[in-house]
């Protein structure tokens, strides 16, 4: 049989995919499914602009059947079908996309759910199978077509007989090698997992017959196993529903399904904006620290799709890194996708939805702070540590968005506070927003330093957190008042009858503060007479930007 070469162009690309377009080899089943479903709904588009033509949703659907004695994977669908033409135009050419050009004719107004675009997608067959199979029969036509090839030397198309209008995909698998797992293309769990991970939303059944297990006949003990077809994709994606025929079960099951995380969300955000960027998202935030999250392993990002199908697991372009605690997904239609469909670095659109998606959170948790104070508080103990981190990163361009987010624990509510909870209550002398910094808020409590802020009847923001004082320096004023640490030189309070005494203390006990002075000589700058203390004989007090309890931080982290 004469074989039609690809032609050279072709040729050369066809070699360039298969070793080195895609990053992850398990696509190919993405890309035969996408097909697959492009094919049933140009039949669905057929039928809307021809009233002969009834499209009874039950017929439609794509079947994925593993031969592993046979080595053989099937991918066939019941879609539109290829005439001989159309394989030799579509399948023998490579970047020649029929579905494309399907849009492009037919005019479809909400085309673009049909996926294809590139021409390339089917390529990705041969990163896993040595030799393709194609037999198709194309809507209207009483014969069927069979196009194979084996890779870069061309390909076959003779007449094959195929009962039904549709398209059958043999793809004959590569032997597995000590490095390459292909053997993992024919098992049962493995694809039910790709088809899940990658094309759960599409809007046809994906079956498979996969092995179950049921009670003997006339045995309450034993099982056996049968083989059941089961649809695999969940089909409709939740984030295309209407939030009212939600329920908060529903998200929480997404949540579960897609593995955003072990624990339960603690609160969902979906969204859907229709303007100068399209896209739908549901967004979670975790209730509990996830194990690794303050270390390097932990990843952010969302799942990203374009049209219901996945391109990216987990795209960090969406989320500033002060709100990587975020689980989620996101689909567009309106992304330009590069070749292998895995995203374009430099897309205006991913950033304009990251914008988008970044306000979107912070009203969020504002909100939350208004009217959900119990769970902001649970959020905060599980994720304020990154929000400060936020603050003190990208020298404090963060801190419009994040300052109304941060608490800290009040000496007077004896619970967290938020800042503009603070400065709203400041009695009209009070010049600063003071805080005190300590291993735990029972140590700050007892801290000399404190007195004399708190019997002026003054707030004190307790700090535990390392990097607490680091990001308060960054904001260094909130609603146009000043932080102060009660360790600082000056606390800008009223001068008492303490002060009045504290001359002639002073001059009485010279001798002694010098000899103090010179016994601690490498140890403080200076020993003298306090004016801020009550019950306490003595206490350390800071001179300039960093306190004590900064030192003893930047002491502790490796240079
Ligand atoms: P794309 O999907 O981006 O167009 P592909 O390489 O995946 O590129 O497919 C090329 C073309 O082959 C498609 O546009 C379509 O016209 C045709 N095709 C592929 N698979 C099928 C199928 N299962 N049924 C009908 N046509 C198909
Ligand atoms: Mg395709």
């Amino acid at each position: 049989m004469e074989k039609t070469p690809f032609k050279a162009e072709s040729k050369r690309m066809l070699e360039m995919m298969i070793h080195s377009i895609y990053s992850n080899r398990e696509i190919f089943l993405r890309e035969l499914i996408s097909n697959a479903s492009d094919a049933i709904d140009k039949m669905y588009y057929k039928a809307l602009s021809d009233p002969s033509l009834d499209f009874d949703k039950a017929n439609y659907y794509i079947k994925v059947t593993a031969d592993k004695a046979n080595r053989t994977l099937t991918i066939c669908d019941t879609g539109i079908g290829m005439t001989k033409e159309e394989l030799e135009n579509n399948l023998g050419v490579i970047a020649q996309s029929g579905s494309l050009a399907f849009k492009n004719e037919n005019e479809v107004k909400d085309g673009h759910e049909i996926i294809g675009q590139f021409g390339v997608g089917f390529y990705a067959s041969f990163m896993v199978a040595d030799v393709v199979t194609v037999i198709s029969r194309a809507f209207g036509s009483e014969t069927a077509y069979q196009w194979e090839s084996s890779g870069v030397d061309g390909y076959t198309i003779v007449p094959a007989e195929k009962e039904d209008v549709g398209t059958e995909i043999v793809l004959k698998i590569k032997e597995s090698t000590e490095d390459d797992h292909y053997d993992d293309y024919l098992d049962e769990y493995r694809l039910r997992s790709i088809i899940k991970k990658y094309s759960d939303f599409i809007r046809y059944p994906i079956k498979m017959d996969v092995t179950a297990q049921r009670p003997k006949e006339g045995s309450e003990e034993e099982f056996e196993e049968y083989q059941e077809e089961q649809t695999i994709n969940s089909m409709v994606p939740i984030w295309r529903k209407n939030k009212n025929e939600l329920t908060d079960e529903d998200y929480e099951n997404f949540y579960m399904e897609k593995r955003f995380g072990f624990d339960k969300p603690l609160k969902h955000l979906h969204i859907s904006v229709d303007g100068a960027v399209r896209y739908n998202a549901i967004l979670y935030i975790p209730e509990k620290t996830p194990f690794d999250y303050y270390t390097k392993e932990y990843e952010k990002g969302l799942e990203l799709y374009s049209n219901g199908v996945l391109i990216m697991s987990k795209c960090p372009d969406l989320l500033p890194d002060y709100y990587s605690f975020v689980k989620g997904m996101v689909d567009s239609e309106d992304l330009s996708l590069n070749i292998s469909r895995e995203i374009l670095q430099q897309d205006k659109q991913l950033q304009l939805i990251a914008k988008n998606i970044k306000s979107k959170i912070t009203s969020q948790l504002q909100r939350m702070i208004q009217d959900d104070r119990a769970h902001y508080e649970q959020f905060y103990e599980a994720f304020g540590t990154q929000l400060k981190y936020g603050v003190y990163s990208d020298y404090g361009s963060n801190k419009d968005t994040l300052q109304d987010l941060l608490m800290f624990y009040s000496s007077k509510e004896k619970k967290m506070v938020t800042l503009a909870e603070y400065v709203a209550r400041m009695p009209e002398a009070q010049k600063y927003i003071y805080y005190a910094s300590g291993e735990t808020y029972e140590r700050i409590e007892k801290l000399p330093q404190t007195e004399l802020v708190l019997d002026k009847g003054y707030e004190i923001l307790y700090f535990i957190d390392d990097v607490d004082e680091f990001a308060i320096k960054m904001l260094m004023t909130y609603k146009d008042k000043e932080f102060r640490s009660v360790s600082s030189g000056d606390l800008g309070i009223e001068a008492s009858e303490n002060e009045e005494n504290a001359e002639s203390d002073a001059n009485e006990n010279q001798a002694l503060f010098d000899e103090m002075k010179q016994l601690l000589a490498d140890k403080v700058k200076d020993v003298r007479v306090s004016k801020r203390l009550k019950n306490h004989p003595v206490c350390l007090t800071a001179d300039g930007e960093i306190t004590i309890e900064m030192e003893k931080v930047l002491k502790a982290m490796p240079n």
